[in-house]
């Protein structure tokens, strides 16, 4: 019932308005009866005396006598006049056959009037089917006051229905009186209750945007009251929030931009083990795809038992666990899981996967590089030592075969030089050292002086060597010296690993904005296996162990072109010779802009 401001305030206005009415009009309708009453019984008590006075001068106490006066004098006084004797008889009456009426001694009026010398009654009359105001008087003998001498008693009643209806107008006046204040009360409580709730409703309006979101929403009250000082502090409060709401949204960009560009997969798991977020170096690490892995089971998403062992361990004893994974043989990953509020019972997990692949690698590649390289020494020192013996243990004294030695030494010491001298290029490249002189270079120039240079080996080697280049190649932008290196370095493996009547053929063609350039060869061809990994430092493809070479000459080549921000691979085949390319970017047309 109290549920709207509207009610609170008109339900007791109405009820206060209605409860006044109804006493107001009380006390006046008791006060008026009472006065209206004690009116009309003092004029009824006056008119009694007349008539008692009047009976006693003028005649006997008879029913002869009285019955007639009594009616004359009913008509006189507009009211009903009766006369009883002591002995309760009655002697006469205006309205009603005397002879008929029982005694009337026990009257209450009667009995008061003989008691006190003056009675009064207000009851219903069966003889009128009215309600009556009786007022009764004694009749005394001439003379006499004292109350023992009576000797009849006169009684003059009216009707009082008079004062009924006159109270019954009364009560409609009243009535319609309380209708008006009612309705003007209701009218004054609806006016109040919306002006005070106008400003509350615009309250809830202004709170159901904020919910909506638009915390940019403002209200100014019109007025200096309570409202006014709650608008105030929702505006405020408002300010506050789009402030935090602010300051979270950046920090969240912050921490979104971190979990996005870091190299490291972090995932957040729910207390179930679901991931509710997964950074895109996790759904790389994962190889987990395209369908998106929030909502998904860390079981599902991972698919790796090791790494569910890991959050279960986490789960089960609380704090930090760790190990380091590997997929498939190829890729090392470091897991760590840990709780997200430590102490905090199921409070979430924290999975962070760094990529440890590359460092593997790394280290693999660290110790075959030693390997390789005491591996490299090894063979040439052996000899040469062997050969130091054989001089000292009486070659000498056998001066062609010292001779020969010799050669054989200096061989060796060549080889170990020029192993050195590659070593310490391809240090000098791989850091950086050796910055390149680029410039606009033709392809004639890069690949057709290497080839002239190296065509008496391949002559001597019983291969056929040719190199054509298509007319209107672009220039590229390379360092020639650099480059002549490269393509040195191809022809001459090309012409090792060829057996005599073999062909050598090279040429370059432009495809887009580069020029690819290519050595082919008839040659012995590399296994797919030895493929990958010939451009690797002091890789050697087994058969090719004894030829003398050092593994550099490729990894030396395939750093040189990347620093022209070009490509350098190989297609081969086993047995069926092998193709190199590499490709290096077109001149551009005013150099100068280039630098
Ligand atoms: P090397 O000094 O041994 O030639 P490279 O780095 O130039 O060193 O070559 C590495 C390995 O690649 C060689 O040992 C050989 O096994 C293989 N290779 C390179 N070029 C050819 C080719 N044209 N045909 C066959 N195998 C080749």
């Amino acid at each position: 019932m109290f549920h709207s401001i509207r009610a609170r305030i008109a339900v007791p206005y109405v009820v206060l308005t209605l409860i006044t009415i109804a006493g107001l009009s009380a006390y006046t309708q008791s006060r008026f009866r009472a006065t209206y009453l004690a009116q009309l019984e003092d004029r009824l008590a006056a008119e009694g005396a007349a008539l008692a006075g009047a009976v006693v001068t003028q005649g006997p106490l008879s029913a002869e006598f009285l019955n007639p006066l009594a009616v004359t004098y009913g008509g006189f006084l507009d009211a009903r006049v009766t006369f009883i004797g002591l002995d309760g008889a009655v002697l006469g009456d205006s309205h009603q056959d005397y002879r008929t009426m029982p005694s009337h001694l026990l009257r209450p009026e009667i009995q008061e009037a003989l008691r006190e010398g003056l009675g009064r009654s207000v009851r219903h009359s069966d003889t009128l089917d009215l309600r009556m105001l009786y007022v009764a008087v004694p009749v005394r003998a001439a003379l006499s006051v004292a109350p023992d001498s009576a000797i009849a008693v006169v009684r003059v009643a009216v009707p009082i229905s008079e004062v009924d209806a006159e109270l019954a107008r009364l009560r409609g006046v009243t009535l319609a009186a309380a209708l008006v204040a009612v309705a003007v009360a209701l009218v004054t409580a609806v006016v109040v209750a919306n002006r005070t709730t106008k400003p509350i409703r615009q309250l809830e309006r202004l709170a159901e945007r904020f919910a909506a979101g638009d915390l940019g929403a403002r209200l100014w009250p019109a007025t200096q009251d309570e409202v006014a000082r709650l608008t105030g502090a929702f505006n405020g409060m408002a300010a506050q929030l789009r402030q935090q709401m602010d300051t979270l949204a950046v920090e969240q960009g912050r921490m979104g931009a971190v979990l996005d560009h870091m190299a490291d997969g972090a995932l957040i798991l729910d207390n179930e083990g679901n991931v509710s977020l997964a950074n895109p170096a996790a759904t790389r690490l994962l190889e987990i795809g395209r369908q998106s892995p929030i909502g998904r089971s860390f079981v599902q998403v991972a698919r790796h038992h090791q790494l569910v062992d890991l959050w279960q361990q986490c789960r089960d004893w609380g704090g930090e666990q760790s190990a380091t994974i590997e997929f498939g043989g190829k890729t090392f990953l470091q897991g760590i899981v840990t709780p997200l509020a430590p102490g905090q019972q199921r409070s979430g997990y924290l999975v962070i996967l760094q990529d440890l692949t590359h460092i593997r690698r790394l280290e693999t590649v660290r110790r075959d590089f030693i390997s390789n390289i005491s591996h490299e020494l090894r063979t040439p020192l052996a000899s040469l030592k062997a050969l130091v013996e054989t001089l000292r243990d009486g070659a000498l004294d056998d001066p062609p075969a010292a001779e020969r030695f010799l050669d054989l030494v200096e061989t060796e010491v060549d080889t170990l030089a020029q192993m050195v001298q590659e070593l310490l290029e391809l240090s000098r490249i791989e850091s950086g050292q050796v910055p390149l002189q680029l410039a606009a270079a033709t392809a004639e120039a890069l690949l057709l002086d290497p080839v002239e240079r190296l065509r008496p080996q391949a002559e001597r080697s019983g291969l056929h060597l040719e190199c054509a280049l298509p007319p209107g190649l672009p220039a590229v932008w390379a360092d020639a010296n650099r480059v002549q290196q490269v393509v040195t370095n191809l022809v001459h493996n090309a012409i090792k690993f060829t057996p005599p009547n073999g062909r050598v053929t090279c040429g370059a063609q432009q495809e887009g904005q580069a020029v690819v350039f290519w050595v082919k060869d008839t040659g012995v061809g590399i296994s797919a296996k030895d493929l990958a990994r010939v451009f690797e430092r002091f890789y050697k493809a087994d058969r090719a162990r004894s030829g003398g070479g050092t593994g550099l000459g490729l990894a030396i080549s395939r750093h040189i072109i990347d620093a022209h921000g070009g490509r350098i691979w190989a297609v081969s085949a086993e047995g069926k010779g092998s193709t190199f390319h590499f490709s290096l970017p077109v001149a551009p047309a005013n150099p100068a802009m280039s630098g």
